[in-house]
């Protein structure tokens, strides 16, 4: 069976597919610069600071940076590629809430000047090794609503965040801004209005108290349009819904502000996540019997450990081009290791599959653009990265 595409991969990404002899990760340069520009359309005003560990592939930063995008980056390894784009260095912050004094001396020394923070003991650091920067203060969120909470290891309370910021202004640093984080592939609207809800009240308690934040860093979240959910339902994510509420919140925040506010957002994954696909091959479809029932599994020639690290939380849509309209068998979906998490979580879901699919034919695994790269290991059991190749314009 071929799923359908209904989230077809661009004219450029399937003739890279067609044309791909051997297994590769496919990144479609001008669909994230077209992604880029829908945003910025959507949400006028915004400044992007593009989250890096979703895709950091050198050809993908420098197209952002060139539209004007600035970074989220997560370490001074990262900041380090962020500037080898050229963009400048007022483009670029330290997002990651978790860093060492070294780190923070070593972003410092290369010109950062904007850091986030969610403590006291974080605070007392950047005043130390990057005295004088600004600093953002993440507000915890609920995580409802989203594939990946991210709410428990990020972010503070209103109340905290209050103390954060007195304390950063009396080390002597610039407590300039908020940010949330509402969780990735959030597909709720009701997300981002208790986070601007959040946010408005944290911000009144700070004007009434003298401290006038002028940055709002709304954070990654916004969804990726092409994923199956763990069990193989489709996600059809609210994103008119989404846009209009993040667009009100904007207003209630500059309504409740004392001084005009600059908004910044991190997406991640809703950049790339579509722009991307992976040409696998069949590594072998096999039937056994369990409990007297025949089960059929699909092995992959990638997967949890490299290229499809997210594979236990969504499924990925998979176009099998060499067998259209063929007949299908119910197969649970893994990758090659020896590794059991190495395979889609739900084992009682099955995913129809050619039943004549052959080791060596090609699969197609859509809407694999983000957290794919990254996240490959260096030969784990001896299965290598994934090379990436990028497609262009003139190349479609
Ligand atoms: C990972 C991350 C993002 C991007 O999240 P997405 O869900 O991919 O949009 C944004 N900001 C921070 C601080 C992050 O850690």
């Amino acid at each position: 069976m071929n799923t359908p595409l209904n989230t077809p991969p661009s004219t450029r990404l399937r003739a890279a597919l067609e044309a791909a002899g051997d297994d590769r990760i496919v990144l479609d340069l001008a669909g994230i610069e077209a992604q880029y520009d829908t945003l910025l359309r959507e949400l006028p005003g915004i400044a992007v600071r593009f989250a890096m560990k979703a895709c950091p592939v050198d050809e993908v930063l420098g197209r952002l940076a060139a539209k004007g995008s600035g970074f989220d980056a997560a370490s001074p390894n990262e900041i380090a590629q962020a500037l080898r784009t050229g963009v400048p260095v007022d483009r670029v912050h330290y997002g990651n809430t978790i860093k060492s004094d070294e780190h923070i001396a070593a972003a410092h020394r290369l010109g950062v000047r904007e850091f986030a923070t969610d403590s006291p003991e974080d605070v007392a650091a950047i005043a130390v090794h990057a005295p004088g920067s600004r600093v953002f203060c993440r507000l915890a969120t609920s995580g409802e609503g989203a594939l990946w909470g991210l709410s428990r290891k990020f972010g503070c309370s209103g109340g905290d965040a209050v103390r954060v910021m007195e304390a950063a202004r009396r080390a002597g640093l610039t407590p300039s801004g908020l940010s949330v984080h509402v969780g990735s592939q959030q597909m709720t609207a009701d997300a981002w209005r208790d986070a601007a809800d959040r946010l408005a009240d944290v911000l009144a308690v700070l004007n009434r108290r003298g401290i006038h934040p002028d940055r709002i860093n709304l954070g990654g979240g916004l969804p990726a349009f092409g994923y199956l959910d763990s069990r193989g339902g489709v996600l059809d994510p609210p994103i008119d819904k989404i846009f209009a509420v993040i667009r009100e919140g904007m207003e209630h925040l500059r309504a409740v502000s004392r001084v005009p506010l600059d908004f910044v957002m991190e997406p991640g994954r809703h950049l790339v996540a579509d722009h991307g696909a992976i040409r696998a091959h069949v590594s072998r479809l096999s039937t056994r019997h369990r409990e007297g029932e025949r089960e059929h599994w699909l092995y992959l020639s990638c997967g949890k450990f490299n290229g499809l690290y997210e594979m236990d939380q969504l499924q990925y849509r998979l176009h099998f081009p060499s067998r259209p309209g063929a007949d299908t068998v119910p197969a649970v979906v893994a990758g090659p290791t020896c590794d059991s998490d190495d395979a889609y979580a739900h084992e009682h879901n099955r995913v129809p599959v050619p039943g004549a699919a052959a080791s060596g034919d090609p699969v197609w695994v859509l809407s694999s653009g983000a957290y794919a790269t990254g996240y490959m290991t260096q030969g784990f059991n001896g299965f290598d990265p994934l090379p990436y190749l990028c497609v262009d314009h003139e190349q479609g």
